[in-house]
């Protein structure tokens, strides 16, 4: 046993976490001058930057006065776990003055207990405090994230929940173990066992791979942002032209029975630009972007293709249930009224439906058809809903209000 708790040599071991925890605290702090509204980031470099010097003073044991190698180097550790957890709230979109102080609290309990009780002399009543401090920081991370995770799945927020989980069964598994088997009490230098040893080694390994995961994370988070940024329409947040073809094309490769596409088109949306101002022209564009969205079925796609265009993918509708959804946004829309200086605007949109069963499953053709539709819905006095057969089939059939109605 002597033999392998000397092969894993703890000072050694902390030598080269703390290098470690120093290339990533490094990177960290590079990462975050490029994009300093990231506090979180910042929380993740103090923490790591902590977590150095405690490793520093720790091994230092026996070498530098005995408060600092414990008391100090204790606290420091206790407040390098806080901010780690406060780079996580943040990151998850929880920042609050509160949280700073919850942050600190850990050290400060440490701080209290190590002036006010003796209890903290014996190496094993401090190892079970701060096994447990930590504990309860690992949790609220792991509580943090799993919250988060639904709002924003990256796979690296994720693998860090894990980690972070696993980092946490073992303080409850080394709490445990301390207290039902206590070894040398009174000890002040760190034994070279082959348990302390492993438990550092434990540590070590989920420092340094915690560290790299943020890493990750920062890199999947920006990646992930500016990928919605570059597939959504800044003033609707619905999908943009190039996206919208991207996924309907997928959608239609390897041929398919069903599948319907609505083009929109809202009517004499330039007089209302004219008679109300730009301003108002945009809001009528967002009120009406909600329409669609609130009527888009699941697994639909809607998007703005161009200024007053707005195209409904449905890959799983009939050409009459499209008609019958396109129907439904039309008459929203007629009974919308949004607000402007002078009163409220009213509008009507257009509708041109087309399906895969009649046009065939080529994107460019139902597009096409689609299009059709919707000129000869503009042409029969807009406000309707317009379909596009084959030549060959039924006539066209238009649906709309009995009387032309435009505002
Ligand atoms: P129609 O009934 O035939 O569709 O007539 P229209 O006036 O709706 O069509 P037209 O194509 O003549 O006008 C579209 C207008 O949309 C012109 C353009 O200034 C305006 N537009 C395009 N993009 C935006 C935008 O982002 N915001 C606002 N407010 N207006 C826009
Ligand atoms: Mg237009
Ligand atoms: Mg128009």
């Amino acid at each position: 046993m002597g033999g392998l708790g000397e092969f894993l040599d703890i000072p050694t071991l902390l030598y080269t976490v703390a290098a470690a925890s120093l290339c990533i605290f490094v990177s960290l702090i590079l990462t975050w001058s490029s994009v300093r509204g990231e506090t979180y980031i910042l929380s993740w470099a103090a923490a790591f930057g902590l977590a150095l010097v405690t490793m520093i003073l720790v091994a230092l044991r026996g070498l530098v006065p005995h408060t600092l190698s414990v008391t100090v180097a204790n606290t420091i550790l206790l407040g390098s776990f806080g901010l780690l957890w406060l780079g996580y709230h943040r990151f998850a979109g929880l920042d609050s003055g509160r949280a700073c102080l919850t942050a600190g609290l850990g050290a400060l309990i440490w701080m209290i207990m190590a002036a006010a009780t003796p209890l903290l002399d014996n190496m094993n009543a401090r190892a079970a405090v701060l096994s447990g401090i930590e504990l309860v920081y690992l949790l609220f991370i792991v509580v943090d994230l799993v919250r988060h995770h639904p709002r924003e799945p990256l796979p690296s927020v994720g693998l860090t929940a894990v980690v972070v989980g696993v980092h946490a069964a073992m303080q409850v598994y080394w709490v445990v173990s301390t207290i039902v088997a206590p070894t040398e009490p009174t000890a002040i230098v760190l034994p070279n066992s082959l348990s302390m040893g492993l438990r550092f080694t434990e540590s070590s390994l989920f420092v340094v791979f915690l560290g790299l995961l943020q890493l990750v994370v920062i890199g999947q988070r920006s990646e992930r942002r500016y990928r919605i940024a570059a597939e959504t329409d800044s003033l609707t947040g619905l999908a943009n032209r190039g996206h919208y073809f991207d996924r309907a094309e997928d959608a239609l490769i390897g041929g398919r029975e069903r599948g319907a596409l609505i083009l929109f088109d809202i009517d004499h949306f330039k007089s209302i630009n004219d008679t109300h101002g730009h301003p108002v022209g945009d809001r009528v564009l967002i009120e009406f972007a909600a329409i669609l969205r609130a009527t888009t079925p699941t697994g639909g796609i809607a998007a703005r293709i161009g200024g007053e265009e707005f195209a409904l993918f449905l890959p799983e509708a009939t050409t009459d249930e499209a008609v019958g959804i396109a129907d439904r946004v039309r008459r929203a829309t007629a009974s919308l009224r949004v607000a402007a200086v002078t009163g409220t605007v009213g509008l009507t949109v257009s509708c041109g439906v087309a399906g895969v069963r009649e046009t065939g499953s080529d994107h460019q053709a139902l597009h096409a058809a689609a299009d059709r539709a919707l000129y000869d819905a503009k042409r029969e006095g807009r406000d309707r809903v317009s379909i596009q057969r084959p030549p060959s089939s039924s006539p066209q059939v238009s649906l709309g209000p009995p009387v032309l109605s435009v505002r």
